[in-house]
C-alpha cells in the first residue's frame, strides 16, 4: 500500500499550512480565526483525492506530530495502523512500526 503517496499528500498538507500561516502572519491576522481549509486525506490508498475540511490551528496540533495522519473515516487500515482519536467525520491515525 501506498506510504510514498500518502507521505506526499502529508507534505502538500503541510506546505498548504504553511502558506496560509504565512499569510496570516504577514496580515497580523489570527490563526484562530482562519477559514477551514480543505486538506488532503493523509490514508494509504494511492488513488485517494478525497478531502478532509479542518481549520489551520487544528492541522497544526495534528500535523506538528509527523507520525500523525489525518483520514477520512473508512480510510483507515487497521492492518498497519491505529485510532490516536476520532472526529468529527475524520480520524487520526498513526503508522505501527
Ligand atoms: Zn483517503
Amino acid at each position: 500500500m501506498g506510504q510514498e503517496q500518502r507521505e506526499l499528500r502529508a507534505a502538500q498538507n503541510r506546505m498548504m499550512f504553511r502558506m496560509v500561516h504565512d499569510r496570516v502572519g504577514d496580515e497580523s491576522g489570527d490563526l484562530r480565526v482562519a477559514p477551514e481549509l480543505a486538506f488532503a486525506c493523509e490514508c494509504a490508498r494511492d488513488t485517494c483525492v478525497e478531502t478532509v475540511p479542518l481549520p489551520p490551528l487544528q492541522f497544526l496540533a495534528i500535523g506538528s506530530d509527523r507520525n500523525r495522519f489525518i483520514v477520512r473515516r473508512g480510510h483507515e487500515s487497521l492492518e498497519f495502523e491505529e485510532i490516536v482519536a476520532e472526529r468529527d467525520g475524520f480520524l487520526i491515525v498513526s503508522v505501527l512500526d
